[in-house]
């Protein structure tokens, strides 16, 4: 007779999963609609939710159905769905129940004030203010390491980099890094010795947002995202939450001008949303058929990464996506942009310039952004560099490998939000995103010839299938670099996003 155990711990694992999409929703209404006034009580009603998924998500009867299907021979079968998931599940309870609460705790109201001070310290370039909290935040991170424990052979970074990107080790992760930065350094000196100089002025009209929503509505329905089973809103800082079966938010923010900033939010967001949308998270008829379990769920924030990156950086910035967006551009968003061609377009898009600002970074430069965080918070948690250290250190990185002086640390080191709330091991993910989308997009682009030609069309659906068939509908069945390996035929390298970015610059600037 089949046990009834591993159908209890689905049904567990479902309701944790429906609080949790509560919990985004109360999320997501906050940042776009909720008027100010409901703020105490939605932190009240945030807080419920969080605690009761919490307690299912660690409760012991999880853990002991757990147990009882792992010792199941029916249930752990090589390459079976019910063992991909078991292994996931394990994943997920022990990281959920190795942290003692005080820690977790003491990790979120630390945090918050830390928040707080840090946005207080970057307003006034004042990073003796901050020193205190960043102290305070990698103790907590290193206490957090310690208790999730080093993998054999590795060290405690790993364990941090475990919860966003299962299985990767901070040595692999410099094994990539390397190459990439010295090449990369090299093609950034050689862009900016180059003669030619690229106008941007196609960017800088003016433009409504109103117009700008209709023109990302429009972009994202030609990718296939599904807004029957989705929305694009506004808020301040994008994002995509794909909240349940069914339910995908995306938001976006507009600039009057420059309005490739909202059209690149969008396709980036929309591209996480695809990947939401295309988790098997609905089962045929029955509704919501693996909803809550690990296969319904994303791999690892890199894959999810990449397929944003993709639509955003390998989509939307090529020739044929500008072949087929302009003229629909000129119709809905300002007849302006008559006067321009798609090769002005291509050229303005592709800039390559270093800068201060990681998040304005273009896409030539923005994996250093990325490696210089990397380098430096390893060496903070190994304790390698004390963070009292940390403005000289990523000064002169700064001026190592982009070649230009911080004139201060609002837009050096106090720039980004993450280490104050304890966000360690997570900036590795953004570049592996990048390589991840090169990679797939050179075998994409093998597995369909016609895909150039399409694109100029607006004919995106062969690559949605393709992704769909190869990334998402396997969630976490397999683990990031194994989903490489099995879509690509290749372990994860850097030489097919540099190819990438070789290859733009040659057009743009002649290199
Ligand atoms: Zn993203």
């Amino acid at each position: 007779m089949a046990s009834t155990h591993y159908p209890e711990l689905k049904a567990l694992l479902r309701e944790a999963a429906l609080m949790n999409s509560v919990s985004s929703l109360l999320d997501w209404d906050q940042e776009t609609y909720m008027p100010h006034a409901a703020a105490p009580m939605r932190s009240d009603q945030k807080s419920l939710v969080a605690t009761l998924a919490h307690e299912r998500r660690t409760s012991p009867r999880l853990g002991e159905l757990l147990a009882h299907c792992e010792s199941d021979k029916s249930l752990t079968k090589a390459d079976s769905e019910s063992a991909a998931n078991l292994r996931e599940i394990r994943r997920d309870y022990d990281l959920a129940t190795k942290l003692p609460k005080e820690l977790v705790a003491e990790m979120a109201k630390v945090g918050s004030q830390a928040q707080e001070a840090w946005k207080v310290a970057r307003a006034a370039s004042d990073f003796k203010a901050f020193l205190p909290w960043l102290t305070k935040m990698f103790d907590l991170s290193r206490k957090k390491a310690e208790c999730y424990g080093a993998p054999a052979g590795g060290e405690l970074y790993d364990a941090l980099l475990n919860e966003y990107e299962p299985g990767i080790t901070a040595k692999e992760i410099d094994a990539i890094f390397t190459p990439l930065r010295k090449d990369l350094t090299d093609l950034v000196a050689r862009v900016a010795a180059s003669k030619t100089k690229v106008s941007t002025k196609c960017l800088e009209l003016r433009i409504d947002p109103t117009q700008q929503h209709a023109f990302g509505q429009a972009v994202l329905a030609a990718m296939g995202f599904d807004l029957n089973a989705g929305r694009l809103d506004t808020t301040a800082h994008p994002f995509c939450s794909g909240l349940a079966a069914g339910d995908t938010r995306l938001t976006t923010r507009y600039r009057d001008e420059k309005f490739t900033d909202a059209l690149y939010g969008t396709m980036h967001e929309g591209g996480h949303g695809l990947y939401e949308q295309g988790l098997p998270k609905m089962d045929g008829e029955k509704d919501a058929g693996l909803f809550g379990q690990p296969l319904a769920d994303a791999v690892s924030l890199g894959i999810h990464e990449s397929q944003s990156r993709m639509w955003e950086n390998f989509v939307g910035r090529s020739k044929p996506f500008w072949k087929w967006a302009l003229p629909k551009a000129q119709k809905t968003l300002s007849p302006k942009l008559k006067k321009f061609e798609v090769k002005d377009l291509f050229a303005a898009v592709n800039t390559v310039k270093p800068s201060l600002i990681r998040v304005e970074a273009d896409e030539g430069t923005y994996n250093m952004h990325v490696m210089i965080r990397f380098e430096l918070e390893r060496a903070m948690l190994q304790g390698d560099l004390a963070p009292k250290d940390l403005p000289e250190a990523w000064n002169a990185r700064y001026k190592d490998y982009l070649g230009i002086d911080v004139p201060d640390d609002r837009r050096g080191c106090l720039q980004d939000v993450h280490w104050s709330f304890g966000l360690v091991g997570y900036f590795p993910t953004y570049t592996l995103g990048n390589l991840y989308a090169a990679q797939l997009w050179e075998k994409i682009n093998a597995d369909l010839p016609d895909l150039s030609k399409d694109m100029g069309k607006g004919k995106f659906i062969d690559l949605r299938e393709w992704l769909g068939t190869n990334i998402h509908r396997h969630g976490r069945r397999y683990r990031a670099s194994e989903l490489c390996q099995r879509a690509t035929g290749k372990p994860l390298s850097p030489t097919h996003l540099l190819q990438h970015l070789e290859t733009k610059a040659a057009v743009v600037y002649g290199l």
